[in-house]
């Protein structure tokens, strides 16, 4: 099963990842976590070029876009289907929906080319479920801007965009409901954990 974690910067993906995984391991189920960008050797190189803050080095649109694309193209091949393939569970840290949502909402590329990008660099595989961590822009940069970490390139946007990219969620998720659950990432880490649990259990038929 491929499950995908989608949210704005701040969302608490990475800990609700790591408490999701625990639960899994614990009820004796072999869970892999990975993420995009960066989760293959090159996809590091890649995600360091992406996220680094250039001033002196801008990335256009359509070669962000196209990086995007070629991470998650050797991802797909190197890590999502072997795992897949093993029957393994699978936590993976944004996927195609980021791309709908940062390049198509977020700096409102053409849509329909997005859609051929996502197909070519998945040969169509979706997620069995994406939970998406729904806070407010504002509280998820906030939390940005109190953590330890310097801003990426992305975090650096402008609240408007960061808006147009939470607009993009909610379009996705109600495009489809059944795949794409949104979870309020604004409850406590505990309560937000529960109700991960709880939507893992309904969808898979546990
Ligand atoms: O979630 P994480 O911070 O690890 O994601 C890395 C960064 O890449 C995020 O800041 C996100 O804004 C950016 N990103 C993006 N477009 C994608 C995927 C990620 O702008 N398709
Ligand atoms: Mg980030």
């Amino acid at each position: 099963k491929l499950i995908v974690f989608e949210g704005v910067e701040g969302c608490g993906k990475t800990s609700q990842m790591q408490l999701c995984q625990e639960w899994l391991q614990n009820l004796g189920i072999s869970v892999v976590i990975t993420r995009e960008p960066g989760g293959t050797e090159l996809g590091l190189d890649l995600r360091r070029l992406l996220l680094e803050k250039a001033d002196n080095k801008p990335i256009a649109e359509v070669t962000e876009l196209l990086l995007y694309a070629a991470d998650r193209a050797q991802h797909v091949e190197q890590e999502l289907k072997p795992h897949l393939a093993q029957g393994k569970y699978i936590l993976c840290d944004r996927y195609i929906e980021s791309t709908i949502a940062y390049q198509g909402y977020g700096r409102q590329l053409n849509m329909s080319l997005i859609e051929q990008l996502n197909y070519i660099a998945t040969g169509g595989l979706l997620s069995d479920l994406t939970i998406w961590l729904d806070v407010d822009v504002e509280i998820g940069l906030s939390r940005k801007r109190g953590g330890e970490a310097a801003l990426d390139r992305i975090e650096q946007e402008t609240i408007a965009f960061h808006q147009r990219v939470q607009q993009g969620y909610a379009a996705l998720a109600a495009a489809d409901p059944e795949r794409i659950i949104p979870i309020d990432g604004t409850l406590s880490k505990e309560i937000v954990h529960q109700t991960i649990q709880q939507v893992l259990r309904d969808r898979l038929s546990w």
